[in-house]
């Protein structure tokens, strides 16, 4: 492994964990996972807390994560609730109430179960039945354990369980990607700000999107004139859509022209090398299957 252990990650540097993971998405979970490392090796001495409220003190720990380790790794009789244990809880005990606010009786139910013995391994078999039996929408129960037990088999509502709130629709966000080329083919990238939207990502410069200022001001980027390319670039983050519109600069920069902070060339035939995340990716597909 790249990095084996605690202290191997806490010693790599950011941007090299954040390329490694780059193309997976939820990028605040590298940088979480990274700052979390730093504090086990650092302050703690390589040793991770074993209670749930010490647990939740590091970066990115929050109450499932918590849960899970306490009850995995030190047996603390706590429940880790993911999305497929809440099912199979919704069904066991035929709760109705819709989620979100239904979570709070499922939990409850949850904990009635949890055993002292071998939490970690209860957490575990519901995580895995709830994957692969009690399935959202086909439930195998002729092959799960609790058929006997489940309320929601014994009703044949199980599929209708757990029912979910409606949604609102997602909104859409509008922005600007700029392409823009060095007079040898090099192609302008930049490191995003460690914290916000994908925080110390690399990036096609973009703007307009993620409610930071653009760092080159107003408009369009170094006085450059620009054509936007046909359609937007449609990408969908956890809470929103959006659209990035394309804009491809009409002229090269000189070799000598200065950058900005976070500004750097990257050969054209390395640009896979550079760790751009999933986003940015369409945007450097889109450009190279477009006419120039
Ligand atoms: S009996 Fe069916 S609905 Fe109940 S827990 Fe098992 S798979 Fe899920």
């Amino acid at each position: 492994a790249r990095w084996p252990d605690v202290r191997a990650l806490a010693a790599a540097p950011l941007e090299e964990v954040l390329a490694a993971w780059a193309g997976l998405g939820y990028y605040a979970r590298a940088r979480n996972l990274h700052a979390c490392a730093r504090v086990v090796a650092g302050e703690l001495n390589g040793r991770f807390p074993d209670s749930v409220a010490a647990l939740r003190r590091l970066p990115g720990i929050g109450p499932y994560t918590a849960a899970a380790i306490a009850s995995i790794a030190f047996g603390v009789p706590v429940v880790a609730l993911d999305a497929n244990v809440e099912r199979v809880m919704a069904r066991l005990f035929a709760i109705d109430t819709p989620l979100p606010a239904g979570k709070r009786e499922i939990a409850e139910a949850a904990r009635a179960l949890i055993p002292k013995e071998r939490p970690g391994d209860f957490n575990q078999a519901g995580m895995d039945l709830g994957a692969t039996v009690c399935r959202a929408r086909n439930p195998r129960c002729d092959a799960c354990p609790l058929t006997a037990h489940c309320l929601a088999h014994r009703r044949g509502i199980a599929t209708t369980l757990p029912r979910k709130a409606a949604k609102k629709p997602q909104p859409v966000r509008r922005g600007n990607a700029y392409w823009i080329e060095r007079a040898d083919g090099a192609v302008l990238l930049r490191r995003r700000a460690p914290r916000g939207m994908l925080g110390g990502m690399v990036e096609i410069p973009s703007s307009g999107w993620d409610g930071e200022a653009a760092p080159w001001g107003e408009g369009a980027p170094f006085g450059l004139p620009f054509a936007a390319l046909d359609a937007p670039v449609r990408h969908l983050f956890t809470h929103f859509a959006l659209d990035l519109t394309v804009w491809r600069a009409d002229r090269p920069l000189p070799m000598d022209h200065a950058l900005p902070d976070g500004f750097f060339w990257q050969p054209r035939e390395e640009l896979e090398e550079a760790g751009l995340p999933t986003l940015m990716r369409k945007v450097v597909r889109r450009v190279l299957s477009s006419a120039p």
